[in-house]
């Protein structure tokens, strides 16, 4: 179709022979049909030989103009298009001149058209208002004029081409665009689905596809604002613990761990579609935040006891064992409630009170749920607030003991002293009962009772090295839960011992049963490591807790403490006074020892006496005293016998 990227294809359309003979010689030197007559007709093709300056034109022609849109749509086809046509205007054969420009305009619409007309030709005016204005069509004026053809031919090519290149330029510029917006949208796609995957990881917890802390913090908010706004509007949020996960957890593997928390994040999704027969709520949301912690939003709330009702719900359906590697476990949950306060300006301040709440629930036994009310705020700001003081303590050793003796109850010698452990909190007015609960909380009390062993030993050395006679002395030292659980225990009792050359035996380990039946199997090995030292162990605050007197014989104990409220109420109670003889009878028949604590008068020493205890601690014989205070009633009581 082109020579060096030229288009020279032309097709005169004329149905005079010697105006089409007058045509190819001007544009050809060559001019014949395939049948050699000359005579114009489709598919006629003359070639020029090429002149320098002047292009080569292929040059077709048609007597009509039929015959011209027919050819011009093949060669079209055939991707051979004509660039200049040049059409007799006043063609009477058929179609008109301009009806011819027409269709070859529709057959193929990049054609530039020379319209030749002659003296009785329509005005150009009429041509062009017929066939619109068109930089793609030109006149001109018979008789024909050689080298206006020729120059009208190859200006007419030449443009063909430029805007043919322009065309296909502008279809290649549109391919690209296109393709390139493709891809951008392609892109642009699977960017969103990141994003969408991203946010979805962001607001919720992998292991359960719950929401997470973060969405229900802005759920929260969004909550308070409303509430802020109407006062009508009330909400709930449910702080639910699971009781015995971390011990799931930590016997069955993290995987069955992570299964168990998918059920029990199924089991609220379930409970909460059933929500608002129960609490008519507007919308709820349950959340992840934390290892076994799941929150529960309720929105629009009608009345605060529907989140009471919510929460026994919520207790009973996790209550219903799940079933894992085929065995069926029980996960109890306590849950703690924090209902709308104009109090609360950020979540924040609701999740603190629901998770003390929870605290509170959980102090009540498992499975139970609790309301906030301020005094627990209270509760939980003095908590912090000695937490921190003692921890401030702690780090600067800013701690001392007390001792309180232990004597035998027949002769009322002395035979040893408890450790107390003492730290004073100027303007808390903290009991040390109320210390060691908080350090016990915050796993303060590791430090705290390594220290108060090794300080116990320091001082019960240096009795016996001045006193001679105190030699037999021993020190009861206590544990509690959380240190029972630390696996660095045993090494640090011995340590200490070894420090301070104590024989084992003359140290006694007071637990209590709290701190036995929390986690009874690591008690139990726990316990045993101790005896292999060679330490003696005695139950604390005996009663009290959970302990039933038929387990007493499952652990290595050496000995029990009966509780001083055992002690306050026997000479009351004749029932107290059967327990104990009970206690007593069962411990004689297991070799234990009993000693009885909080004895304050003559007649509770008495009964005691009676009843066959070996020992007593109370203000009868003396108070908790400073290690100082303890070598001057040994220095002053030779003989160690305690007035009573
Ligand atoms: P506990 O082991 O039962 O200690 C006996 C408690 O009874 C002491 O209270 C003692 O002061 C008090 N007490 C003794 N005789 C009488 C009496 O005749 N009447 C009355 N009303 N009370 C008497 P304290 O010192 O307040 O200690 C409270 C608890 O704190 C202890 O109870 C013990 O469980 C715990 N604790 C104390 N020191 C330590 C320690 O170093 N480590 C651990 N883990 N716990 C400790
Ligand atoms: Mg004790
Ligand atoms: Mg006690």
């Amino acid at each position: 179709m082109t020579e060096r990227g030229q288009n020279n294809r032309l097709l005169i359309v004329e149905q005079s022979a010697a105006l089409c003979d007058e045509f190819r010689s001007v544009l050809s030197s060559v001019s014949a049909g395939p049948d050699g007559s000359g005579e114009p007709g489709p598919g006629r093709v003359e070639r020029r030989r090429p002149t320098p300056g002047i292009s080569t034109f292929v040059v077709e022609t048609a007597g009509t103009g039929e015959d011209a849109v027919a050819m011009a749509s093949a060669a079209r086809a055939r991707g051979e298009p004509y660039a200049v046509v040049f059409v007799d205007a006043m063609l009477d054969a058929g179609m008109t001149g301009i009806e011819a420009v027409r269709w070859l305009w529709a057959a193929d619409p990049e054609l530039q058209i020379v319209a030749c007309a002659g003296p009785r030709s329509q005005p150009w005016s009429d041509v062009a208002r017929e066939l619109g204005r068109s930089d793609q069509l030109l006149l001109l004026k018979k008789p024909i004029d050689r080298d206006e053809v020729r120059q009208l031919a190859c200006t007419l090519s030449r443009k063909w081409q430029l805007s043919h290149d322009a065309s296909l330029q502008m279809e290649e510029m549109d391919s690209n665009a296109r393709s390139a917006t493709a891809k951008l949208e392609e892109q642009i796609r699977l960017r969103a689905e990141v994003e969408e995957e991203l946010r979805h990881l962001a607001y919720h917890d992998p292991v359960t596809g719950l929401p997470n802390r973060t969405y229900l913090y802005d759920r929260i908010e969004q909550c308070i604002q409303r509430s802020l706004r109407s006062p009508d509007f009330k909400y709930a949020v449910l702080f639910l613990d699971l009781d015995n996960f971390k011990l799931i957890n930590d016997t069955m593997g993290h995987d069955r761990g992570d299964w168990l928390l998918k059920d029990v994040a199924q089991r609220l999704r379930n409970c909460m579609r059933s929500l608002d027969a129960i609490a008519k709520v507007e919308e709820d949301v349950a959340a992840r935040v934390g290892g076994d912690e799941f929150i529960v939003l309720l929105e629009g709330i009608r009345d605060p006891e529907d989140c009471l009702r919510v929460a026994q719900r919520f207790i009973d359906i996790l209550n219903r064992p799940f079933r894992i590697d085929g065995k069926e476990l029980v996960v109890c949950a306590s849950i703690g409630l924090a209902t709308s306060s104009r109090e609360y300006l950020q979540a924040k301040d609701v999740l603190r009170d629901a998770d003390t709440a929870m605290y509170r629930a959980k102090s009540l036994g498992k499975g139970q749920y609790a309301l906030f009310d301020p005094e627990m705020h209270n509760a939980a700001k003095r908590r912090l607030e000695i937490e921190s003081r003692l921890r401030d303590t702690v780090n600067r050793e800013r701690m001392r003991l007390s001792y309180q003796p232990i004597v035998d109850v027949q002769t009322q010698k002395l035979v040893g002293f408890e450790a107390l452990f003492r730290c004073d909190i100027p303007g808390l007015d903290a009991s040390p009962q109320e210390i060691i609960n908080v350090a016990e909380d915050s796993g303060l009390i590791i430090p705290i009772g390594k220290w108060v062993f090794r300080r116990a030993c320091r001082d019960l050395r240096q009795w016996h090295a001045e006193h001679p006679h105190s030699q037999h002395l021993r020190m009861n030292v206590n544990i509690s839960r959380r240190e029972i659980a630390d696996k660095g225990l045993v090494e640090s009792v011995r340590k200490a011992m070894a420090d301070y050359s104590i024989p084992s035996h003359m140290i006694t380990v007071e637990v209590t049963e709290s701190g036995i039946f929390k986690d009874a199997d690591l008690a139990l090995e726990r316990l045993r490591e101790l005896r292999d030292l060679g330490v003696r162990l005695y139950m604390d605050d005996f009663g009290t807790g959970y302990s039933s007197l038929a387990c007493l014989h499952s652990y290595p104990l050496d000995g029990v403490k009966i509780d001083r409220a055992f002690t306050a109420t026997m000479i009351r109670d004749q029932r107290y006074i059967a327990v104990v003889k009970a206690i007593v009878t069962l411990c004689r028949a297991l070799r234990m020892g009993i000693t009885v604590e909080g004895v304050e008068n003559p007649e509770q020493l008495e009964l005691v006496d009676s009843l066959g205890c070996d020992s007593a601690q109370g203000y009868l014989f003396a108070k908790p005293m400073s290690a100082d205070d303890v070598m001057i009633l040994l220095e002053r009581t030779p003989e160690l016998r305690l007035a009573a």
